[in-house]
């Protein structure tokens, strides 16, 4: 385990300065509900095709705006599952495709390094993974570090963060589905 002075001498971590690590809270047992946990008033649930950058039968695709990065976007299953554990085999069978398709039209955006993606569910209970595309040359947003980073980035202009959402929906739309965005 690094020390504390190895992490802020470390360019990926974002903080510099005099910092302290928090002690643990005690364990909550059980644990509070995640919003969204009904399906009857599960938020993504609700929403229709349209909020939404691109969509298929099983799919959609959710634009991050306001957002820090041109191109983050979230991967839901279009009905309800908290997770992998809770998808039918044939659903599951689709993930690792859309990943690389989501992936792929990321990368189409241009000076994209890497997409980093991430699956939590501590959020919202609708399933959902993360795409992140890491600007190129931007070394300090490498890795995990990268969520935490886009807390203390401005966002980027309206303008830019639509365009990117609509070169995704149209990149993905070329090989199936509908584009929104
Ligand atoms: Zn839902």
């Amino acid at each position: 385990m690094p020390t504390l002075d190895e992490l802020i001498a470390d360019s990926w971590f974002p903080f510099a300065g005099d910092i302290t690590v928090k002690p643990f809270d005690p364990p909550v047992i059980p644990e509070p509900d995640r919003g969204g946990l009904d399906p009857a008033t599960c938020w993504s649930c609700q929403r229709p095709d349209a909020d939404y950058v691109w969509t298929d039968a099983n799919w959609r695709l959710n634009g991050m705006l306001p957002t820090q990065l041109r191109g983050i976007v979230l991967l839901e299953t279009r009905n309800h599952h908290d997770s992998f554990a809770d998808m039918r085999p044939d659903l599951l069978a689709e993930i690792g495709p859309m990943i690389a398709r989501v992936e792929k039209a990321l990368l189409g955006l241009g000076d994209i390094a890497r997409v980093h993606v991430n699956r939590w569910g501590d959020g919202g209970a609708h399933f959902h993974l993360w795409f992140m595309p890491r600007p190129l040359g931007m070394l300090q947003l490498r890795g995990s570090m990268l969520p935490m980073w886009l807390d203390l980035m401005p966002d980027v202009s309206p303008d830019d963060a639509a365009a990117a959402l609509r070169g995704i929906a149209s990149t993905l739309a070329a090989d199936g589905g509908t584009a929104h965005a």
